[in-house]
């Protein structure tokens, strides 16, 4: 091992900035270990924010966290790049070119060497090989995919509102295709966003008579990480809002008309978005490291690679057996955040030369759904209690604390509450939604 070891992190999301922040003020500051961060994109958003962007009620622009910035307040170095491959003998990760928008390089192909390597390159939508998805469907992934989302949603409305002809059926018609957490927050975004636009010169649009939105899944009801009863209490409040759900409803194809289902309906809509499922990004199976049928690296109960213990995956991109029955953590912001803290921690004692020998236990806190400005509701769970329903400002105030967590692990408690405090003036003077 060198001298100071060499720690890379790869993938500056909800588990990765997080594990780079702790081990750069750790391990980096007081020169135990160098600790070097990488990541595809230059800034960070958090990617439960995501389907705010797309609805434009989060902008980006103001809230993104620059990497290069948080390192030297975080003494970690960040390397902009694109993982592609892995030199296990000479203990090297390998980026691929990189291009900017004019496809010019913009920097060649690079290796860093490791000592300690963890992977926490998250995952991204599984379109399970159905046709016309990757052709026509928008996905939420990373920030540009928002942005772009954002995008078109606000042409299709400028386009609708100053068209000399009338509105054509289903000009505006969004199908959401997956019922989980994202699709069901998405869809009630994109209902409060429509309902709002009106009051910004949006007059010739009727959201209640042009804009529909579906929401589509192959399970039998919407929201499965949720107890049933809550399932079907969000189930009739979206379509309280006149939001159609279609569930046991599995997509065989999609095309620019519209989804199709096995049942024969077609369900038309403009814009289509795909939110039914994940897996680990491609390059991880072609590593030559043990990974599941969607990606996933496997790793032990210490979070180490079943094949290199140098190794790690935390997050969304690790295959972590959670129970006997062998079922996988859950792909989560919480587990994430757990998972960052844990590896953490096992580093530090590896680099002062002590035995880690804990294994990661994840603790499921409860899942929660906020329906934007109309309701949130879920299930915490309690260690003496089990699982208690909850709703109103108490669900809504849980679901805030796992953002402001993340934000606690990034800036520390003087840093969040001066963004906070940013982010309120700045609403008070910036409309409710993002319209450029
Ligand atoms: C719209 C939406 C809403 C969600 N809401 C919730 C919620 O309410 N609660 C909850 O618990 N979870 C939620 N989730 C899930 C949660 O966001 C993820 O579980 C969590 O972000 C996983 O963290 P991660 O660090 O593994 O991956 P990510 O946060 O996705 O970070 C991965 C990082 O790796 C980088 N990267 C990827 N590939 C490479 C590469 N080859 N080279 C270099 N860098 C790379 C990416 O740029 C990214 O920065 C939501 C997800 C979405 C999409």
């Amino acid at each position: 091992m060198s001298e100071r070891p060499k720690i890379i992190v790869v993938g500056g999301g909800a588990a990765g900035l997080e594990l780079a922040t702790r081990l750069g003020r750790k391990l980096g500051k007081p020169g135990r270990a160098e600790v070097t961060l990488i990541d595809a994109t230059r800034s960070h958003v958090w990617k439960p924010l995501l389907h705010q962007v797309a609805a434009g009620t989060f902008d980006p622009a103001q809230h993104a966290l620059g990497y290069l910035a948080h390192a030297r307040w975080n003494h970690y170095r960040f390397r902009l790049g694109v993982m592609s491959d892995l030199d296990r003998v000479g203990r090297k990760v390998i980026l691929a070119p990189l291009y900017n928008d004019k496809n010019e390089e913009l920097i060649p192909s690079r290796s860093f060497a490791y000592d300690y390597l963890i992977f926490a390159v998250g995952s991204v939508s599984n379109d399970f090989g159905v046709p016309g998805v990757q052709e026509h469907c928008l996905m939420l992934d990373t920030k540009s995919q928002a942005s772009a989302f954002q995008q078109q949603l606000l042409e299709a409305l400028i386009r609708a509102n100053t068209q000399h002809e009338p509105l054509q059926e289903g000009q505006l018609d969004v199908a959401i295709v997956g019922a989980g957490a994202t699709g069901v927050e998405l869809a009630a975004q994109l209902h409060q966003v429509t309902r709002q636009i009106s009051q910004y010169g949006f007059e010739i649009i009727d959201p209640d008579r042009h804009v529909r939105l579906h929401i589509l899944d192959a399970g039998p009801r919407i929201l499965p990480a949720l107890p049933e009863k809550l399932s079907g209490q969000v189930q009739l409040e979206l379509e309280g809002l006149g939001i159609q759900v279609h569930v046991s409803e599995t997509v065989t194809e999609v095309t620019a008309e519209g989804v199709h289902t096995a049942s024969g309906q077609v369900i038309p809509a403009a814009i289509k978005v795909w939110a039914a499922g994940i897996k680990g990004p491609d390059f991880l199976g072609k590593l030559g490291l043990s990974a599941n049928r969607i990606n996933q690296l496997k790793v032990n109960g210490d979070l180490t690679l079943e094949d290199d213990d140098r190794l790690y995956a935390i997050g969304d991109c690790a295959a972590c057996v959670m129970n006997q029955q062998g079922d996988l953590v859950p792909p989560r912001a919480q587990a994430a955040h757990q998972q960052a803290s844990f590896v953490a921690k096992a580093l530090e004692r590896r680099i002062k030369g002590n035995s880690f020998n804990k294994r990661y236990i994840y603790r499921d806190y409860g899942s929660l759904v906020t329906l934007g400005r109309y309701s949130t509701v879920g299930s915490l769970m309690g260690a003496v209690t089990g699982s208690v329903r909850v709703s109103g400002w108490i669900a809504r105030w849980v679901y805030l604390s796992l953002y402001k967590m993340h934000q606690l692990t990034l800036f520390g408690w003087w840093r969040t509450g001066l963004t906070t405090l940013a982010r309120m003036l700045r609403r008070s003077i910036d409309p409710a939604i993002k319209l450029h």
